[in-house]
């Protein structure tokens, strides 16, 4: 079983009821194991400001899938909960974002799929969540908490658990 890091984002309708039925979506599609959730996140919208805040959280699971059998599933996921991609500006709003941010120790680079995912480091919103499932895990050779600290977390707001 491979340990898989997946972030979750989204803007656009009742998001925290959106990441529940995606991540057990997922975990059917992919007959994976939920190992961690992270709390959800609301978070100041990135790239292209002119849009609502963010809901951000991170999942870790397990499964037998090879990364690009996963990436699949995500993308039916993605497309189930209303994405369209050629609908989006490239930052702009959106029901939900699933990206695959660690796969084992797998590294590679190919046209559709970059393990570790390469802008992780930049992303205080993917990171704060990550923090809180996986502080101690080292991607890229940077544990994640160390890549934490270095990012600025201004405006991110745990929110309440839903119960
Ligand atoms: P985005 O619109 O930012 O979610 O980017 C999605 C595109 O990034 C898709 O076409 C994927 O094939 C590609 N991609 C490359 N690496 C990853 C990754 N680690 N996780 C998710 N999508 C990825």
């Amino acid at each position: 079983m491979a340990s898989v890091l997946i972030a979750l984002g989204g803007n656009v309708g009742d998001v925290r009821t959106t990441f529940r039925k995606a991540i057990s979506h997922i975990c059917g599609m992919a007959q994976a194991a939920m190992i961690a959730r992270s709390s959800d996140y609301s978070t100041p919208p990135w790239g292209d400001e002119d849009q609502d805040p963010f809901i951000n959280a991170c999942v870790e699971i397990e499964t037998d899938l090879d990364p690009h059998a996963l990436l699949f599933v995500m993308q039916k996921v993605e497309q189930k909960f209303g994405r369209t991609r050629n609908k989006e500006r490239q930052w702009g709003p959106r029901t939900l974002d699933l990206d695959m941010i660690a796969y084992d120790d797998v590294s590679f680079q190919k046209p559709d799929l970059t393990l570790p995912h390469p802008r992780l480091f930049e992303r205080a919103f993917v990171l704060v969540p990550l923090a809180e499932i996986a502080p101690d895990r080292v991607i890229s050779g940077i544990r994640v908490r160390d890549g934490l600290a270095s990012v600025s977390t201004q405006g991110i707001e745990r929110l309440p658990d839903t119960g």
